[in-house]
């Protein structure tokens, strides 16, 4: 097994997307034949002196299941307890309503109406809940999922974000990401295109997997939080919080789900600064916001 060893993400050259730094070490490692990597290659995924997590080496599209398809059902899933998941799921559920719907109410707290765009709508969870109190839009890049979620009446945009149709002056008062930032490689440039698409008072959620939440503590590289090959960034809710701010946001102190016995992390980040357009321009503002 030659390429068992992992190098550092130094020598092929790659630097932080948060804070520019080219200072990691190594958190978990996964050979090709661990049951939760689905990549053919080892990966690791490291933490920057910043703290940001990120996946290296990066899975090219052949390297993973289905070329990449998030929806696929041939990637390695490895479940725990699932009974007992799901039972307490559905109580949950039952008592606090789904995750779709709490997500949406919290965040009606912080903009009650308006336009909201929902990015990598998958199958439409999150939209079905926005309907009533939202114009709503949503943005897929699979094809099968977005089908799926037009057949129910929706606007949906069949692209990733890089290659999205969208005005900027054709503002979204709310923009969502569940469960997508932490498939993307650029963070800091993802909420850069985000702030664009919002108006200064507008808001975005965003929910990932908690880097350092108990379960990760407890059960290291085999937490399926990273669901290995597919997760490129991970974060903690300093880290989160750090790239918000860095891409004008502000991150609300409610509501926020950042707890210590989280295993989820959501935060809100309301926009509280316009970026400015020209590159070398916006680079100075963005090193200028992180180190405030
Ligand atoms: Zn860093």
């Amino acid at each position: 097994m030659g390429n068992s060893k992992l190098r550092n993400p130094v020598e092929s050259g790659r630097i932080c997307n948060l804070c520019g730094g080219t200072s990691f070490r190594l958190l978990h490692a996964w050979e090709p034949e661990h049951l939760r990597n689905s990549a053919a290659i080892t990966v690791g995924f490291w933490e920057c002196a910043c703290k940001l997590a990120f996946l290296d080496p990066l899975p090219q599209l052949v390297q993973l299941p289905s070329n990449g398809d998030w929806w696929t059902t041939e990637r390695k899933e490895v479940r725990r307890n699932v009974s007992f998941k799901k039972v307490r799921e559905r109580l949950q559920n039952l008592v606090f309503g789904t995750p779709e719907a709490r997500l949406i109410q919290q965040t009606r707290q912080l903009v009650p109406t308006g336009r909201l765009l929902d990015i990598g709508c998958g199958t439409g969870k999150l939209l079905e809940q926005a309907r009533p109190y939202f114009q709503c839009h949503g943005l897929e890049p699979s094809e099968y999922a977005a089908t799926e979620v037009r057949s129910r009446g929706f606007r949906v945009i069949q692209a990733t974000l890089e290659d999205a149709p969208l005005e900027s002056d054709d503002k979204y008062t709310v923009v969502t990401m569940d469960s997508v930032l932490e498939h993307l490689t650029d963070p800091v440039g993802t909420l850069v295109k985000i702030n664009r698409l919002i108006p200064l008072g507008g808001v975005v959620v965003i929910k990932v997997p908690k880097l350092w939440g108990p379960t990760h503590q407890s059960l290291g590289r085999e937490w399926n939080g990273f669901r290995v090959g597919y997760h490129t960034i991970m974060f903690s809710g300093q880290t989160l919080a750090n790239v918000l701010r860095a891409t004008g946001f502000e991150p609300t102190r409610r509501p926020r789900r950042d707890r210590p016995f989280d295993d989820i992390l959501i935060m809100w980040g309301r926009k509280v600064a316009e970026l400015p357009a020209d590159p070398e321009a916006l680079a100075k503002t963005i090193a200028r916001r992180r180190a405030a």
